[in-house]
């Protein structure tokens, strides 16, 4: 009917413009390139996209809370223990299948072939042991105070530490003070932007230690009989408000996404900086990822649902522009659930329950960068891994991967604690910063691929209990 033609051109105009922004965003950075804009006139330029970043941001925190309290609480306590397990059984398997898809790119490839004496560095490290990371994170789960929780923390809880310091090595922040004021406060700015934030953070507030809270509180709710109503029916409708909002984000998304990229094009280093073990590694990562993403995932989902996952990831198609535009799987959240619910017909007691907590610690992208990237590092020093060490470095690559925040360039933080497991310098991370945000962003499209197959999978073996429920509730029953 008229209708249908109507609604089908209304949701192909969302990917539409999505698509049209993502190429009239890659033209006009490259044409605005050759001026040379100072970091001023690019953050200027790209103040749109910036806006879109925080409008994502603003909604993330209330919807991670509202989902998982929703979800918990629509679900009676077996079913979601069994469907946790799902999740966690989905996580765990995807997360290892990519780090040792990334451990035998890498080996094939061997892109560090050479030393390391001619290869461009940016930046300085600064130490992080893993003990420190795991406890930090492990702490998160459990905040003390969960309306503290819920602001930006950018300590940890042991030190203070930035990993990106965009200050030239012969040049000391004092020099560039007495050289040039105006110079010197832009590179506090940008410092101070790139303080790493706890482990398990979005956008510098403790998501996971709100993730666990609300698990915890959905449940509890869900299993309280009358008394519970209120509370079920406040976080539920605040959900819904929220998604409404998200709607109307989405309308300024296109828009958004085209700044975020051409201002990335305009600012990015010129691409002579790379010789050719870093070319070479650009293009293992690319590997390595589009196998995962292309290949294992959506057969994963095809042996499980017998469904064609190429509908599902054109359903997708938004969302994962969307992480390509903003390297950053929390922020693109709300767009990921919109998605699913609204494009694949996903259940939403799936994926309020598995999205939130896979954003969080589901990355299969991240997993398989750090180990690739670990082992690289490893080629470039000529330093010989035995089999016991690329083992350390599969579980510390999944364990950095989980901590991993899904914010913009997370997984290069974590990456100290992959190194330091297997006695390798940390400080060779420079020698991949000057790539890692166009491969940031292809490895957070993957993280939201994983997550969103993922909320499809869960739902396919769910499918029972869920219609159990529906039957228990006195919902209607959809057969298939
Ligand atoms: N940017 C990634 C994400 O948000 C995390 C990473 O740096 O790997 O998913």
């Amino acid at each position: 009917t008229k209708e249908d033609v109507k609604s089908y051109l209304f949701r192909n105009a969302f990917v539409l413009l999505t698509v049209t922004a993502v190429i009239v965003g890659t033209i006009l950075g490259f044409t605005l390139r050759p001026y040379k804009m100072s970091y001023r006139e690019v953050k200027y330029f790209s103040f749109p996209g910036e806006l879109l970043m925080k409008m994502l941001q603003m909604l993330v925190l209330p919807l991670i809370i509202s989902s998982l309290v929703t979800g918990m609480a629509a679900l009676d306590s077996k079913a979601s223990g069994k469907m946790g397990m799902r999740a966690v059984v989905y996580y765990m398997t995807t997360t290892i299948i990519a780090v040792v898809i990334g451990i035998i790119i890498v080996i094939i490839i061997h892109p560090g072939k050479g030393t390391k004496e001619n290869m461009h560095r940016e930046g300085k490290i600064v130490q992080v042991t893993a003990a420190d990371a795991f406890l930090d994170l492990i702490r998160n789960m459990f905040p003390p105070n969960l309306v503290e929780a819920c602001f930006k923390q950018f300590k940890t809880n042991y030190e203070k530490r930035s990993f990106k310091v965009p200050i030239q090595s012969n040049e000391t922040l004092v020099s560039a003070v007495i050289n040039n004021v105006s110079e010197a406060m832009e590179t506090l700015t940008r410092i101070t932007e790139e303080l790493v934030p706890v482990p398990g953070s979005v956008n510098g507030v403790n998501a996971l230690g709100l993730v666990v809270f609300s698990m915890c509180f959905g449940f509890v709710i869900g299993n309280m009989k009358e008394q519970g109503q209120a509370l079920r029916e406040f976080f539920d409708s605040l959900n819904e408000a929220i998604m409404r909002l998200v709607a109307v984000i989405m309308w300024y998304a296109p828009l958004g996404i085209l700044f975020l990229i051409a201002g990335k094009i305009v600012e990015m280093e010129d691409m002579g900086v790379i010789g050719g073990q870093l070319a070479m590694y650009t293009v293992t990562v690319i590997v390595g990822l589009l196998i995962h993403a292309v290949i294992v995932l959506p057969l994963l989902y095809f042996l499980v649902t017998r469904k064609n996952p190429w509908v599902f990831i054109g359903g997708l198609l938004q969302a994962l522009i969307t992480a390509l535009g903003t390297s950053s799987s929390s922020a693109t959240l709300p767009i990921t659930f919109k998605c699913l619910e609204e494009n694949n017909g996903v259940d939403k007691r799936v994926t309020r329950f598995v999205l939130p907590v896979g954003a969080t610690i589901n990355m299969d992208g991240t997993a398989l960068y750090e180990a690739l990237a670990a082992i690289f590092i490893a080629q470039v020093n000529n330093f010989e891994l035995n089999f016991g060490q690329i083992i350390t470095i599969s579980i510390t690559a999944t364990a950095a991967s989980i901590g991993a925040a899904g914010i913009p360039q997370a997984g290069l933080v974590t990456m100290v604690i992959v190194l330091t497991s297997v006695g390798l310098p940390t400080d060779d991370i420079t020698l991949i910063i000057a790539v890692d945000w166009f491969l940031d962003r292809l490895r957070t499209t993957t993280n939201v691929l994983g997550d969103s197959l993922g909320a499809g999978i869960v739902e396919h073996l769910s499918r029972h209990e869920l219609k159990n429920r529906d039957v228990e509730m006195g919902n209607s029953v959809i057969e298939e």
